[in-house]
C-alpha cells in the first residue's frame, strides 16, 4: 500500500529552515544531537539540512567540484619552523596517502605533539574528507529522495518514509551529492544514529572561518539555502566562531548585497541569523573550562556532550589495566587527557580508586612532589596494596611549573621505589566507541531545547548556549559564555593555579577532597581522640552499582579521621545475628569497580525486631549510621526515627543514601545504581536492535525492571532510540494500544521496501497487570500481520549490571563523603554522650538528595511530604515528560497526528 505524503502535512507549517553542524574536534553524543535537531525541527514544521565537515562545509557550500580538501589546521602550539604561515613546498594539493610519500616529506610531528590535544600541523598528513558516498547518509528523504520520491515535501512531519523508493534509488542521490555540504535531510536520514560514536555528518578544522572571508562566504551560503537558523555542536573554538558570525551578521549581508551577491529580498528577508551552541567536546582544556568552571556560579553547563563517554573508556582501560597490575604487583602511569583541566583524571581516580594523580589545576602540595608521591605508595604497599596506579593529566605541573611526564614518573618509581612499572598512554581510545546512555541522553534534551531556543529567537534576544545543570537544560547567552570560557582559559593559561582552582565549582573542589581522603593513609588530618565515632554502615535492599564505591569512600573517611568503620553485615537481619566487624583501609581497596553489594543485602526492615535492633545499636555502641540503599532503606530510617521516642540507642545522626537502580527514591533526582541500569539497558537493547534489524520488520518488546516507577524505562527508552515507552504511572489501555498498533503499522509502511528495520517498544515490568509482555507481545504479532513480526526479550536482573559506571562510581564517593562530614558533624561519642538522656532532632535523620542541581539534606517529614507510600515511590518526578519526548523522536507523536 502506497501513502499519499501529500495527505500528511503538518498543520502549523513555518517557513524556518534549521542547519545543524558539527565542528571541532569530535565528541560521542553529537550524532545524538544532530538527530534531536533533525526531528525536532521537523516535528515542529520546519525544513532540516546538515551541514557536512563543519565550518569548512558551510564555506564551501554546494560545489560541482569534488575535490577533497584538508582538514588540520594550525595552532598555537606550533613552532616557528611548522608555524601556521608556512606552507611546506611537499603540500600535496590532491588526495594522497601519507605512506605513499618519501621519508623526506613525511615531516616530523612536533615534539610536543602529544595525545588528543595536539594541533600541531603536520603539513604532510593528508586528512583528506571521505568522499561524499561512503558517507553514512545512503538511506534517508530528505534531499536525498527529493526527487525519487514523487510530489510529497518528504521533510514535512508527517513524512516519516518513502515506501516509493528503492534501496538503488537512495544510493543513486547519495553518490550525486558527492562535493555538496549543504544537504537538506528528512526524518529517516538521522535513523540508527543515537548510538554511534563520532560524527557522521563529519567535523574539521577550518582555517578560512576564522577570516572574514570565510565568513562571508559562509554568510552567503546560508542565505542560498534559504537557511535562518543554525545549530552548531562543537568545542569552545566552533562556538566562538558561531559567536562572530552572529555578530558581524550584518555587516556581511550589507556587503553581500552591495557586491550583487544576494538580492534585496535576500537581504530583507535574511536580517538576523538564528544560532545556538551545543557544546560536544572532550577536549577538557575546553569542554571542562565550559563546564565546571561555570557550574552553579553562573549556570552554564554541568558536563558537555561526549565528556562522561570519554571518562567511560578511560574508566575501563584502568579496570583492565588494574587486574593485571595486581597478578604481578606491578605500578602503571596512565597519560590521560587535559591540557588544562584535570576533570577526566581526577573523575577516572575516583572511579578505578588510584593511588595519585596529577592535574594541571592542582599541582602536587610539595615541591618535592617526588617524595610526597614516593611516600605514599610506599604506605599503600606497607599495607599490603599490590598494584599501584598513578594518572598523569597530559597538561600536569608542579608548582615549579614544570611539566610532569610519565615517563619521569615511571623514573621514579622503578629508581625510589624499586617497582616494576609501565607507562600506558590511552590516547585516542578516550575519544571513540559508542556513546554512554548519558550522551544520548545529553544530547536529545540539548538538542530539542536548541530548537525552541532557534524559533522563539526574536531580534532582540541574544544567541544561547544550551547547557545542562544536573538534569536541567539551561540557556546561557553564547557572547557570555564565549567570554567567560576565553577568562578561564588565560587564567588557566598563565598558570595561576589558585585563580584555576577557584574557577572550579564546589562539586570539582568536593571531588579533589574525596580523591584525596581515599587515597591518604596519613593521620594527620585525624579528630582527637574524645571526638572519634563509631559509624555502622548498611545496604538495605537490592543490590545497586556504586553501593560499594560508597562504602569504600566512607571506611576511607574514617580511616582518615580516626572514627572506626563498623560493617553491617546483610542488613538488619545480620545485625541482629551480630554480622557486625571493622572495615579496614586496605579490605575496600577494589570496591569502587565492584557492582552488586559487599556488605550483602537484603529487604529486612527494623521494624523485623525493634526492640532487639536498638539493644544491637547499643552493644556495638554505634554513634551514627549510613544506611545506603533504595526504598527499603528509606522505609528503615523512617522507621528507626519515628522509634527514637521508645529506644534511646536511635538517638544517634542517621543518614540514607539512596541507591536503587529503579531510582524510585522520593525527593532525589537520582539513585546510585541508576546510571549503571541505564548503561546496561542500552547495552542490551543496542544488541536487541541489531538482531531485530537484522531480521528486518521486528518489533522488540523489551520489558526493563523498575517497580512502580517507570523512570528506567523512560530514560531507557530515550536513549535507544524507543519508538514507545510504557510506564506504571501511565499505565495501558486498548484504546492506547490500538493508536499505538495503528503508529506502527503506518510506519513501517513508510518503509523503504527491503530496508525496514527493527524497532523497539520499552514496557516496564509493572506498566499493566493486564496488558502484560507476553500479552502485548502477541497482540502486536497479530496486528503487524504482513508488515511486521514481534517478539519480547526480558532484561530482568541484568539491569542491575555488571561493574559501575563511572558516574556512579563519582557520585558515590561524593555523596558518600557529604554523608560523613554530615554524621561526624552531628554525632556525639558514647563516652561523651548522655545516652539514654539525649534527644536529637528530626534533622539529624535525614535523606542525602540530589535536588534539580543541589545537593540536600532532608528530614523524613519533609521526604513522606513527596512519597506515595502505597505506590513506593515520589510524587514528583522531573521526568514526567521525557515519554512525551520519546514519543516525538521515535516518530509517534507526527503521525498519529497527522493520522
Ligand atoms: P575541540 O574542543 O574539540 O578542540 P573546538 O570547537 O574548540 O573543539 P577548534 O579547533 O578550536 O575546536 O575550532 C573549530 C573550528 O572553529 C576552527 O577550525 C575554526 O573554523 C572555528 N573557530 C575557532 N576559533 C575561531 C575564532 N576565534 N573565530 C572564528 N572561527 C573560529
Amino acid at each position: 500500500p502506497r501513502v499519499n505524503v501529500n495527505a500528511q502535512k503538518p498543520v502549523h507549517k513555518s517557513q524556518k529552515k534549521i542547519a545543524v553542524l558539527t565542528s571541532g574536534g569530535d565528541s560521542a553524543g553529537m550524532n545524538a544531537a544532530v538527530r534531536a535537531v533533525v526531528r525536532q525541527g521537523i516535528s515542529r514544521g520546519c525544513q532540516t539540512f546538515i551541514i557536512r565537515e563543519g565550518w569548512e562545509g558551510l564555506v564551501r557550500g554546494n560545489t560541482d567540484d569534488p575535490t577533497p580538501f584538508q582538514t588540520r589546521e594550525s595552532s598555537t602550539v606550533t613552532t616557528p619552523s611548522l608555524s601556521p604561515s608556512d606552507s611546506h613546498p611537499h603540500l600535496p594539493t590532491r588526495a594522497v596517502s601519507f605512506a605513499s610519500l618519501p621519508p623526506s616529506q613525511q615531516l616530523a610531528i612536533h615534539p610536543q605533539a602529544h595525545g588528543e590535544h595536539s594541533h600541531v600541523v603536520n603539513y604532510t598528513d593528508p586528512t583528506w574528507i571521505a568522499p561524499l558516498s561512503d558517507a553514512p547518509l545512503s538511506f534517508g528523504y530528505g534531499e536525498l529522495l527529493k526527487d525519487g520520491a514523487g510530489e510529497g515535501d518528504l521533510d514535512d512531519m508527517a513524512g516519516h518514509g518513502n515506501p516509493n523508493a528503492s534501496i538503488e534509488s537512495i544510493d543513486k542521490k547519495a553518490k550525486s551529492l558527492r562535493g555538496k555540504y549543504i544537504v537538506r535531510v528528512g526524518w529517516d536520514d538521522v535513523r540508527g544514529w543515537l548510538g554511534e560514536g563520532g560524527t557522521l555528518i563529519g567535523s574539521s578544522r577550518c582555517p578560512s572561518f576564522r577570516q572574514r572571508e570565510g565568513r562571508l562566504q559562509a554568510a552567503h551560503n546560508l542565505i542560498k539555502f534559504g537557511i535562518d537558523c543554525l545549530a552548531v555542536c562543537g568545542g569552545d573554538g566552533s562556538l566562538t566562531g558561531a559567536d562572530k558570525l552572529r555578530a558581524e551578521w550584518p555587516g556581511l549581508i550589507e556587503e553581500l548585497h552591495k557586491d550583487g551577491k544576494i538580492t534585496s529580498e535576500q537581504r530583507d528577508a535574511h536580517q538576523h541569523l538564528n544560532i545556538v551552541g551545543l557544546v560536544g567536546s572532550i577536549d577538557c582544556e575546553s569542554c571542562q573550562d565550559w563546564s565546571l568552571t561555570f557550574r552553579n556560579d553562573m549556570s552554564m553547563t554541568d558536563l558537555t556532550i561526549g565528556a562522561l563517554t570519554a571518562l567511560h573508556r578511560i574508566c575501563e582501560s584502568i579496570d583492565s589495566i588494574s587486574s593485571t597490575a595486581s597478578s604481578h604487583s606491578r605500578a602503571f602511569v596512565i597519560e590521560v587527557m587535559g591540557r588544562h583541566c584535570g576533570w577526566l583524571a581526577l573523575l577516572a581516580g575516583i572511579a578505578t580508586g588510584a593511588d595519585f594523580v596529577f592535574i594541571p589545576e592542582c599541582p602536587p602540595e610539595s615541591a618535592d612532589w617526588e617524595d610526597e608521591m614516593c611516600d605514599l605508595l610506599k604506605s599503600h604497599r606497607a599495607v599490603g596494596k599490590r598494584k599501584s596506579i598513578v594518572i598523569v593529566a597530559e597538561g600536569a605541573l608542579d608548582r615549579k611549573l614544570q611539566h610532569i611526564k610519565p615517563e619521569y614518573v615511571k623514573q621514579i618509581l622503578v629508581d625510589r621505589l624499586g617497582l616494576d612499572t609501565r607507562v600506558t598512554t590511552l590516547g585516542h581510545t578516550q575519544r571513540g566507541g559508542k556513546p554512554c546512555a548519558f550522551d544520548r541522553i545529553l544530547p536529545t534534551l540539548q538538542g530539542v531545547n536548541a530548537v525552541q531556543a532557534l524559533l522563539d529567537a526574536t531580534p532582540e534576544t541574544p544567541s544561547y548556549m544550551i547547557g545542562i545543570r544536573e538534569n536541567k537544560i539551561t540557556q546561557v547567552p553564547l557572547l557570555e559564555a564565549v567570554a567567560q570560557t576565553q577568562a578561564v582559559a588565560a587564567a588557566i593559561d598563565s598558570r595561576d593555579f589558585d585563580k584555576a582552582m577557584s574557577f572550579r565549582d564546589s562539586e570539582f573542589r568536593e571531588m579533589l577532597q574525596a580523591f584525596k581522603i581515599s587515597s591518604s593513609l596519613a593521620a594527620s588530618s585525624q579528630v582527637p581522640e574524645n571526638k572519634r565515632l563509631r559509624i555502622g554502615i548498611i545496604h538495605v535492599g537490592a543490590p545497586a552499582g556504586g553501593m560499594n564505591a560508597a562504602t569504600r569512600q566512607a571506611v576511607r573517611f574514617c580511616h582518615n579521621r580516626g572514627h572506626t568503620a563498623l560493617a553491617i553485615y546483610n542488613g538488619f537481619e545480620g545485625l541482629l545475628d551480630d554480622n557486625v566487624a571493622e572495615l579496614s583501609w586496605l579490605r575496600v581497596d577494589s570496591w569502587t569497580t565492584r557492582g552488586g553489594s559487599e556488605l550483602g543485602t537484603n529487604r529486612t526492615l527494623p521494624s523485623v525486631d525493634m526492640g532487639e535492633v536498638a539493644s544491637a545499636f547499643q552493644r556495638h555502641g554505634l554513634d551514627g549510621l549510613l544506611l545506603i540503599g533504595g526504598f527499603e532503606a528509606f522505609n528503615s530510617l523512617l522507621l528507626l526515627e519515628q522509634n527514637r521516642a521508645n529506644y534511646p540507642s536511635f538517638h544517634i545522626p542517621m543518614i540514607h543514601l539512596p541507591a536503587t537502580l529503579s531510582n524510585n527514591v522520593p525527593l532525589t533526582d537520582f539513585s546510585l545504581g541508576s546510571d549503571t541500569s541505564l548503561n546496561a539497558l542500552v547495552d542490551a537493547c543496542d544488541a536487541i536492535k541489531q538482531s531485530a534489524s537484522a531480521s528486518r520488520n521486528r518489533v522488540f518488546v523489551v520489558e526493563t525492571q523498575g517497580g512502580m516507577s517507570g523512570y528506567i524505562a523512560t530514560m531507557g527508552a530515550l536513549a535507544v532510540g524507543a519508538v514507545l515507552v510504557y510506564t506504571p504511572e501511565e499505565g495501558i489501555n486498548l484504546q492506547l494500544l490500538q493508536q499505538d498498533v495503528n503508529f506502527l503499522s503506518r510506519r513501517y509502511k513508510l518503509d523503504v521496501k527491503g530496508k525496514s528495520e527493527g524497532r523497539l517498544v520499552i514496557r516496564s515490568e509493572k506498566a499493566s497487570t493486564v496488558y502484560t509482555t507476553e500479552v502485548m507481545t502477541k497482540i502486536l504479532r497479530e496486528e503487524g500481520s504482513d508488515l511486521f513480526d514481534a517478539r519480547s526479550a526480558s532484561l530482568g536482573h541484568t539491569l542491575q549490571g555488571g561493574v559501575p559506571s563511572p558516574l556512579d562510581r563519582t557520585r558515590a564517593a561524593r555523596l558518600s563523603l557529604r554523608c560523613m562530614q554530615f554524621l561526624e558533624q552531628h554525632g556525639v561519642p558514647q563516652s561523651q554522650s548522655t545516652r539514654g538522656h539525649r534527644r536529637l532532632g528530626k534533622d539529624t535523620a535525614v535523606m542525602i538528595a540530589i535536588r534539580s542541581s543541589k545537593i540536600v539534606y532532608a528530614n523524613m517529614d519533609v521526604v513522606l511530604g513527596h512519597t506515595d507510600m502505597k505506590l513506593r515511590r515520589g510524587t514528583d518526578v522531573w521526568w514526567g515528560d521525557i515519554k512525551h519526548l520519546v514519543e516525538v523522536m521515535g516518530g509517534r507523536t507526527g503521525l498519529v497526528a497527522s493520522s
